[in-house]
């Protein structure tokens, strides 16, 4: 039986840096007050400028997760109740949730089955007056078509946002995803490339967006009046401050990160480039080895060549002995609290005034990819090397050779 190692990124110097640190006796330098303590302890801070160059970015602000770095960023856009924000389906949860937050409406549009993000033409279907951001996944470590997208809303008052949680280093037409956007930014939980257990990055050149973010971080309205800020809509401020710990092992992770990103795509790309020989399976695209970041590989099955099941080709696969093969994704426009319409208390608000319907057929791409054709590979969980590669690609060899395909 073929064994995959389970992946951990965490070594010595991670060791090393929280050792230092617990010493220190200073786990967190934030304080609710300005200025002092305002911007946290010397490691968030440390790790901040790390991440600015890192990214080539004016502004990176770490968060306790990703969800926060959501929330926060819908806060910073100047949302009003009942606006909508157009949301890709296929992601996690989080981002569609960060829009119910400040009581906007999540719009779904549907994604394109080639990169598995958000259609730029159904992106425009789905505009209406009340349209006030777009959030775009950069889904599974592969771009979105950012540019494309705003080129098809024509209306620069609408805000682009990136979730780039999978995606911590993917180039994309010469850009970092999560930068080519408004504002974006990176989850640094445990089943990420990287990870301080918990933790999340913003990153933007938006003065004002980054500013909005940092008061929502830290308990904002206790600093307006004293910080003189005027524009004080949305700024019910959180506690989303990442502790000095996770910031000193998150500045170690990002050290390795360039390293950890292109040992493992050397393998993938070599599995992407042995599967795509076999009938009927679809692949991302690489020409770069950063071009995809592969927190999964997408698989998809042609049905114009393959008459079998998704289910039959699935079960002989986990026959196999294939772990981290997965039917299917999500669809988040399907979960009960849109199908039900119940969020905030138990009489539909705010999804009420929405006009979307919030069940099957808006998103009929994403519908039929998770209903049928689908496969995920879990990658990201292991440390992969030639050995796992050859097993995974015989694997597939054998069940095409068995169920003649
Ligand atoms: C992981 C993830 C999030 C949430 O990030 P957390 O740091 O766990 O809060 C949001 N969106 C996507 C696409 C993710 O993969």
């Amino acid at each position: 039986m073929h064994k995959f190692k389970l992946k951990n990124t965490i070594g010595r110097e991670e060791l090393a840096i929280a050792n230092k640190i617990i010493k220190s006796g200073k786990l967190s330098g934030f304080k609710a007050e300005w200025p002092n303590g305002f911007y946290g302890g010397k490691y968030v801070k440390k790790f901040e400028d790390y991440l600015k160059k890192f990214y080539g970015v004016k502004y990176a602000i770490t968060v306790n997760s990703w969800t926060s770095g959501l929330i926060a960023i819908m806060g910073s856009l100047d949302i009003e109740p009942g606006d909508e924000v157009i949301v890709s389906p296929w992601t996690m949860s989080a981002t569609a949730m960060c829009i119910l937050h400040f009581n906007a409406i999540p719009i779904f549009a549907d994604i394109s089955k080639e990169d598995y993000c958000l259609d730029p033409i159904s992106v425009k279907k789905n505009m209406t007056k009340k349209t006030k951001a777009i959030i775009t996944v950069d889904i599974f470590g592969g771009p979105s078509k950012v540019e494309e997208i705003k080129k098809v809303i024509k209306n620069n008052k609408i805000k682009i946002i990136s979730d780039s949680a999978q995606s911590p280093y993917a180039i994309y037409k010469k850009k970092i995803v999560g930068t080519n956007s408004d504002i974006g930014g990176f989850s640094l939980n445990v089943h990420k490339h990287i990870n301080t257990g918990e933790g999340g990055i913003i990153v933007t050149n938006n003065k004002s967006l980054a500013n909005r973010c940092m008061l929502i971080r830290n308990h904002a309205e206790t600093v307006i009046a004293n910080m003189s800020i005027k524009k004080i809509n949305n700024l019910i401020g959180y506690n989303f401050r990442m502790c000095e710990l996770e910031a000193g092992i998150g500045l170690e992770q990002y050290k390795k990160l360039k390293k950890i990103l292109f040992n493992r795509n050397r393998y993938i790309k070599k599995l992407v480039e042995k599967l795509e020989n076999l009938n009927g399976l679809i692949l991302p695209k690489i020409n770069n080895i950063l071009d995809h970041n592969f927190y999964i590989l997408p698989i998809q099955i042609d049905d114009t060549k393959v008459n079998i099941s998704r289910k039959k080709i699935w079960n002989e696969l986990k026959k196999m002995g294939l772990v981290g093969i997965v039917e299917g994704y999500q669809n988040i426009h399907l979960l009960k609290i849109f199908k039900k319409r119940i969020a905030y208390g138990s009489r539909g608000f705010p999804l009420n005034i929405s006009w979307q319907k919030y069940k099957k057929g808006i998103c009929p791409v994403a519908e039929k990819l998770h209903d049928k054709t689908f496969l995920t590979l879990e990658l990201c969980l292991f440390d992969i090397n030639l050995k796992d590669i050859n097993f995974i690609e015989n694997c597939f060899k054998n069940v095409w050779l068995k169920l003649k395909i």
